[in-house]
């Protein structure tokens, strides 16, 4: 067990202490980073050595859902992550315990949210701020002036408009509002804040706006100068 997580896994956990180690600090930086409350139930993980085992035991247990390399499901009881050894492992086990943490804590999380903040937690902490695999593309993109529509991120309903663009887009959001201008950090803290206490949160793109006029121009700023 590390901090809410229960382990269920097929091969011995020994050869992966330093993710351990880092599940249990992915708890603590929510709360530190997001001031989410900690999760108020357990979750747990089920992790398989082998990709047929994997699909196996979602075939006989969850057979209505569509095959991912990894999955958060959370069906009446505590919230359940499932992922098998592949080369993404330990990516796919932070993205799906980011979604499992989150819902552990708060009664809803916008889908576009949900997204950017597990594909910020998803990189091993030390590499988070400055070494995700989209800040080259996003730090290029701002160089051409280029803002993700964040309206267009909030109009996503369906996972599955949710595509390589989009989680990209989200991801770069997320990085502004947590290390971009302090005003920017406020607002998804209160966001997160008003969702946990069941008032309406409004959106997060009204919110940034009316804190930040000049929105567009701070977000640029933030990844033309963010130093790698
Ligand atoms: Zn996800």
């Amino acid at each position: 067990m590390a901090g809410a997580f229960f382990c269920h896994a097929d091969f011995p956990l020994n050869e992966f202490e330093g993710l351990w180690r880092e599940m249990a600090g992915l708890q603590r930086d929510l709360t530190l980073q997001l001031r989410v409350p900690a999760a108020a139930e357990p979750i747990h993980l089920f992790l398989f050595s082998q990709k047929a085992t994997y699909q196996e035991y979602l075939r006989l247990y969850f057979p209505q859902v569509p095959f991912r390399r990894a999955l958060y499901i959370k069906d009446r009881g505590p919230g359940m992550v499932f992922a098998y050894r592949s080369v993404d492992f330990e990516t796919d086990v932070r993205h799906e315990s980011t979604h499992a943490l989150l819902h552990a804590a708060l009664p809803v999380v916008p889908l576009w949210v949900d997204e950017g903040l597990a594909e910020y937690f998803e990189t091993a902490r030390t590499r988070r701020a400055y070494d995700s695999p989209h800040l080259s593309r996003i730090r290029w993109s701002a160089r051409f002036a280029q803002v993700p529509d964040i309206e267009q991120l909030e109009g996503i309903s369906n996972l599955a408009d949710m595509g390589v663009d989009e989680y990209r887009e989200a991801w770069a959001w997320v990085h502004f509002m947590l290390h971009g201008p302090a005003e920017a950090h406020e607002e998804l803290v209160s966001f997160l804040a008003a969702i946990n206490a069941r008032t309406p949160p409004g959106t997060l793109s009204q919110r940034l706006q009316s804190k930040m006029p000049d929105l567009t121009e701070r977000f640029l700023d933030h990844f033309r100068n963010w130093k790698t």
